[in-house]
């Protein structure tokens, strides 16, 4: 029989094994992990880069101190947002690895927990390797095989089933920080990059923005003050038509933040006088090729030849030209899904969770930490912040009670 039994070998769950295994040395820790390596997913963070924490989580400097332990560097950028020093995922993977072999905690690849089964003293779990069932024994459990998002990475939502077999409650799962689909003619504009101001709109109404660079795609668009702004388009199915549903938001992008409407309509009005100007030279200071083309081309000016000889370019048209570019909006028809999603909206209930040490209110011995559980934050290191800081905790306290 194991003390602790650990499912994933994910952010989370290593940091748990790390710290009960540092808490107690002579505790029997082992993990199962479906995949043949650890962390698949922490390997794609922060673009292959892992943004592990961010200055304004409450706890990011217990943070900093784990990954020293670690000989993990961190800093920051200037938006607070930690990285490895080396800026490589890998590095942080492999320091994790390295520990738990240190400590002698077994990882046991390719296999997948299915089941947790209560027992009179401590649990069975059931591990398969798709060809065979095998029933481990332990004494306390720790689910923290994450949640639904990124299924490539080893994620396909089994947390969640586990957790409610148990009697656990659980909160809806929807893909959270996922691009937007729009409307809108994106073939032109597919791979152009802004820095822009983002407002998401309902009803026309603005319920949040943020700023940052914005991503065109052929299907709409993505970059990480989207993919925030996606926490806020809420869907719920069974009420009516999703589609339509979606369509009741839009994204409105500033693409010239820095200048109020009065003053970039006075810049286009100069930049219309310049002396032989060409209808190019209108926007090329102001936002790249592409996209002055669309703009123009939306606001219909035609683009080609000179300026003078462009008929329709009066004050109207150069207020027009501003406004566009300062509220360019496009109707939002859908999100990507889990195969695009960065985190997992809902997954087991925090009401059925003891915040202090992770351990489950109905089912006391079995524990869940990271993204499994009811937790999203935005971009910028929440979410890995949160499963170390979750890991940790139910890695001390798994440890402790187990103190002889
Ligand atoms: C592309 C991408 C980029 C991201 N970038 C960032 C970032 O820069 N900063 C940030 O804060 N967050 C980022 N996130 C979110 C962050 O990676 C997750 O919130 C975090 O990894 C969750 O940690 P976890 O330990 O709960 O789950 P995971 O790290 O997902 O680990 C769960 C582990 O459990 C395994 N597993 C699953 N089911 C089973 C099972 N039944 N049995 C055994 N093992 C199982 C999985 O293979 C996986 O290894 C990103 C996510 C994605 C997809």
């Amino acid at each position: 029989m194991y003390d602790v039994l650990i499912a994933g070998a994910g952010a989370s769950g290593m940091a748990a094994a790390i710290s009960a295994a540092r808490e107690n040395p002579d505790l029997r820790v082992c993990i199962i992990e479906r995949k043949d390596t650890p962390g698949k997913k922490l390997a794609a963070t922060g673009n292959g880069h892992c943004n592990a924490t961010n200055v304004k989580c409450e706890h990011y400097k217990e943070t900093i101190e784990f990954f020293k332990s670690l000989g993990v560097l961190l800093k920051s950028d200037s938006d607070g947002r930690f990285y490895p020093y080396s800026g490589r995922a890998d590095a942080v993977i492999h320091a994790l690895y390295r520990e738990l072999r240190t400590l002698g905690v077994k990882v046991v690849f390719n296999h997948c927990v299915v089941d947790v089964l209560p027992e009179r003293e401590g649990f069975g779990i059931v591990v398969t390797d798709k060809q065979e069932d095998t029933l481990l024994h332990a004494k306390k459990v720790l689910v923290a095989i994450g949640g639904k998002a990124g299924p490539q990475y080893g994620t396909t939502g089994d947390g969640s089933k586990i957790a409610e077999k148990l009697g656990h409650r659980i909160v809806k799962v929807t893909p959270a920080l996922t691009a937007l689909e729009c409307e809108g003619p994106f073939e032109e504009l597919k791979g152009v990059r802004a820095a822009a101001r983002a407002k998401l709109l309902k009803d026309g109404k603005e319920i949040s923005g943020g700023e940052g660079e914005v991503q065109f795609n052929n299907y709409g668009l993505s970059g990480i003050c989207i993919l925030d702004l996606s926490r806020d388009v809420i869907i719920e199915s069974g009420k009516g038509d999703m589609k339509e549903q979606f369509r009741h938001y839009a994204v409105s992008l500033d693409l010239v933040k820095d200048y109020s409407e009065e003053e970039l309509t006075e810049i286009i009005h100069s930049n219309i006088r310049i002396p032989a100007a060409t209808a190019g030279d209108i926007l090329n200071s102001i936002v790249t090729d592409q996209l002055a083309d669309y703009v123009l081309a939306s606001c219909n000016v035609h683009a080609g030849g000179y300026v003078a000889d462009i008929p329709g370019l009066d004050e109207k048209k150069e207020k027009e030209l501003a406004h566009f570019l300062k509220n360019m909006t496009f109707t939002i028809t859908g999100a990507q899904g889990w195969k695009y999603a960065q985190c997992t909206r809902g997954g087991v209930d925090l009401r059925d969770i003891d915040k202090k040490t992770m351990q489950s209110k109905k089912v006391p011995g079995v524990y869940f930490s990271g993204e499994v559980t009811d937790y999203d934050g935005p971009c910028g290191g929440f979410n890995l912040q949160y499963a170390w800081e979750t890991g940790i905790k139910a890695g001390k306290a798994i440890a402790k009670s187990l103190e002889k």
